[in-house]
């Protein structure tokens, strides 16, 4: 479907973009095509899609040889939009009408699953963490955020951008930056770039209560990131004796410790807890 059918689409179902729901489309169908392609090769995948507003992307994606894409929209103007694009592509597109902080993907689609998608930018980073939380689950995202959010995820200790971000996604998934997006790729233009990133989840489920306890660990430290760790940790209870049972010296910064280092005291907290439990 071509730039112009996809605006008729948008008058004729009156979706006019609205702000409250991070809704910044995507209408030039090469753009649209070349993130369905940063996805890699779709043969026997089931795609989840999250906020397919008016479908620029859905229709990407239905071109790609995956096998289904289900798509989830708070917008219920889009549904009836994205019905008909349903209708045209029988048995190959699922809409789902509801707000996918409270979907889980695992249960939506069947194994191998992928998530796609241009996130709705106020929710784009607790989105991001459920699937974290999940990775082991998902053989891949391909996701796009406010380009200062994809530079925190994929951060390199000892840089301004390194964070809790950082160490959950690259914790749990190989992450990289694949493409950026100045604001004129989308209608309405957002303020700043845009990007995409793609996660290569890691196979090993580190499990809930280990997945907690990296939570926790990464919000202390970086709550107080300009503080010494020995400091910043003592909201965990003995942070001396944690530090010392990681080998990482109570004087260091949290945004000098290595993805590797944050698993060895996520692991020895978990340890902590479940010894004093
Ligand atoms: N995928 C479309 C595109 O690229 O043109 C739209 C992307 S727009 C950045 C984000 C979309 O997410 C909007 O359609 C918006 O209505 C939808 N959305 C916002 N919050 C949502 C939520 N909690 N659950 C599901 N969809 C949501």
């Amino acid at each position: 479907m071509s730039d112009v059918s996809l605006r008729d689409a948008i008058a004729r179902h009156g979706l006019d973009a609205r702000k409250s729901l991070g809704q910044h489309f995507l209408l030039d169908p090469t753009i649209c095509a070349r993130i369905a392609a940063l996805a890699g090769d779709l043969s026997g995948r089931h795609v989840v899609e999250i906020g397919p507003g008016p479908g620029g992307l859905t229709r990407a994606l239905l071109a790609t040889p995956a096998v289904q894409v289900t798509a989830v929209e708070l917008d219920r103007r889009a549904i009836a939009l994205l019905a008909e694009l349903a209708a045209a592509h029988p048995g190959r597109l699922t809409v789902i009408e509801g707000d996918a902080l409270k979907t889980d993907v695992t249960a939506m689609v069947p194994a191998p699953r992928r998530v796609i998608a241009n996130l709705p930018y106020n929710v784009a980073s607790p989105l991001l963490v459920g699937w974290l939380r999940q990775a082991a689950a998902i053989e891949g995202m391909t996701l796009m955020f406010q380009q200062e959010v994809a530079e925190r995820i994929t951060a390199a200790p000892d840089t301004p951008a390194y964070g809790r971000l950082a160490v959950l996604a690259q914790w749990r998934c190989r992450c990289d930056l694949l493409l950026r997006l100045p604001p004129g790729a989308f209608s309405p233009p957002p303020k700043v770039w845009s990007a995409v990133v793609g996660f290569v989840p890691k196979a090993e489920d580190p499990g809930e209560d280990l997945f907690r306890a990296m939570e926790r660990m990464t919000a202390a430290a970086f709550g107080q990131r300009r503080k010494m760790l020995r400091g910043a940790l003592k909201s965990l209870g003995d942070a001396e004796g944690l530090l010392a049972a990681a080998g990482i010296e109570g004087t260091r910064r949290a945004e000098t410790l290595t993805v590797a280092e944050f698993d060895t005291l996520a692991r020895e907290l978990l340890a902590r807890q479940a010894g004093s439990s």
